[in-house]
């Protein structure tokens, strides 16, 4: 039987793992603007000495206890996945201590605690103290009781929040994590965060995949056609049939088509079409930020054997950290590198000849006004004979991450009459 045809734009993990999943129903054919699927788009080889050794940016690590379809997907798909280490040393930005933890691994289990003795000072043991009451708190509370609040709202009225602990250190973190200023994290809903730091983030260590995004990509896009360098520049619709117009001034007709690209690049997409569905895509906003991968080791605090592989700079009057990553204390294929480093939002200057690669970013930022706003366009799905479809981090729940990504593709797969395969 000759099986509908089906459009993805877009090869973030949403647009992946939703052509994945499509591929048996549908005839799918993938389109990506970048020379590579985008998931993979951005890799640097940090080896020396003639070996090469690949890692990808950003370096997408994951935890157990909230990437449950992602985990999922990876083992259906025979993805190995490997410890990193990512224990933070935060330092205010004129270098005082603040706070380092490490993490322990106990066969299958990881547990933080506090960094070497040498590290014991007030400061550090009393952060460690509020850092060990505030996820235990937070596990206590009803997601509920703060559906109505932002972020910034539960801080102010939780009784557990120990200032000091909130400003240096998990402000720091969060801001790292969803990759936007600390006003923007106060923005969202409260449920959202408390959902994500209740998990068991703090307990668990974190994860990735062994061989990188390259193994994903290689095993994600069997059984479907890839055409990379295809940017989309118009989608246009009708009771029959979607048609997509191409940069290029190629153009393609499909049964369906899945829009898999962040919400700033699906409205445009949709403008002249759908002017009123293009509108919310518009109205969610979205942080930008650069990463640079380098070997300027000044970046870096001293002596640097003693720290934790994630370096914070904390300046309370700014609104982001630095947060620096030190690939050869936290990848283990990195280990016997030259020195290497992964800095997000770099505040100081990185001496230039010794950048490897510098990557801006855009990400979507969650708000009770960009809520309403994924509500419109979840609600455009559900419309009879519906032909385009959406996915995407911003859409999965939670904090736009991969698992976030993986919940979006699921859905609309399952509404295109996909049975979850797990
Ligand atoms: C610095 C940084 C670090 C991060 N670290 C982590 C992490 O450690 N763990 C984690 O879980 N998440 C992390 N994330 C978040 C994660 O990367 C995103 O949630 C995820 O990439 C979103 O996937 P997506 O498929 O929704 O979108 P994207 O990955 O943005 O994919 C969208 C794709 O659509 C393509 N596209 C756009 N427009 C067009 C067009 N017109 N035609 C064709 N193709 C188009 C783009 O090129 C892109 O490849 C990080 C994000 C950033 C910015």
């Amino acid at each position: 039987m000759v099986k509908p045809t089906l459009a993805v734009i877009g090869s973030g993990i949403a647009g992946l793992s939703a052509a994945w999943l499509l591929k048996d129903k549908y005839q799918v054919t993938l389109f990506e603007r970048h020379t590579k699927p985008g998931m993979g788009a951005y890799a640097v080889d940090v080896g020396n000495d003639g070996k090469r050794v690949e890692i990808d940016i950003p370096l997408r690590i994951i935890t157990s206890g909230y990437y449950h379809e992602l985990f999922k997907l990876y083992r259906t798909l025979g993805v190995e996945i490997e410890r990193t280490d990512h224990a933070g040393a935060f330092f205010t930005h004129t270098g005082g201590d603040v706070f380092h933890y490490k993490n322990y691994n106990l066969g299958k289990y990881s547990f933080s605690f506090l960094n070497s003795p040498k590290r014991l000072s007030r400061t550090n043991v009393q952060h460690g103290m509020a850092a060990i009451k505030f996820f235990h708190d937070i596990k206590k509370v009803n997601l509920v009781d703060v559906q109505t609040l932002t972020f910034g709202e539960f801080l102010i009225t939780w009784p557990h929040a120990n200032t000091s602990f909130i400003g240096h250190i998990l402000m720091p973190m969060l801001s790292t994590i969803c990759t936007c200023d600390y006003d923007s994290i106060k923005q969202y809903p409260a449920a959202i965060i408390v959902d994500y730091l209740a998990c068991g983030v703090a307990e668990e260590g974190v994860w990735k995949a062994t061989h990188g995004v390259a193994d994903i990509v290689a095993k994600i896009t069997q059984g479907y056609d890839v055409k990379t360098h295809s940017q989309i520049a118009d989608i246009s619709s009708t009771d029959k049939e979607v048609k997509l117009l191409l940069t290029s001034g190629e153009d393609y007709t499909f049964d369906h088509v899945v829009i898999a690209t962040q919400p700033q690049h699906a409205g445009p997409m949709i403008a002249a079409n759908k002017p009123e569905l293009s509108h919310h895509f518009e109205q969610i906003k979205f942080a930008t930020s650069e990463m640079v991968v380098h070997r300027d080791s000044s970046i870096y605090p001293r002596p640097w054997q003693d720290i934790s592989p994630v370096c914070y700079s904390v300046d309370l009057n700014q609104q982001r950290p630095m947060a620096t990553v030190c690939l050869n204390k936290s990848m283990p294929t990195v280990k016997d590198c030259l020195p290497v480093f992964q800095t997000w939002h770099p505040t100081t200057t990185i001496e230039p000849n010794k950048i490897l690669a510098s990557v801006t970013f855009e990400r979507p930022v969650m708000s009770f006004e960009t809520v309403l706003h994924i509500k419109e366009i979840q609600e455009s799905m559900q419309k009879k004979d519906n032909r385009i479809w959406f996915c995407g981090s911003y859409l999965g729940g939670g904090i736009p991450l991969l698992e976030a990504g993986v919940r979006s593709s699921l859905h609309v797969a399952n509404q295109l009459g996909i049975t979850t395969p797990w």
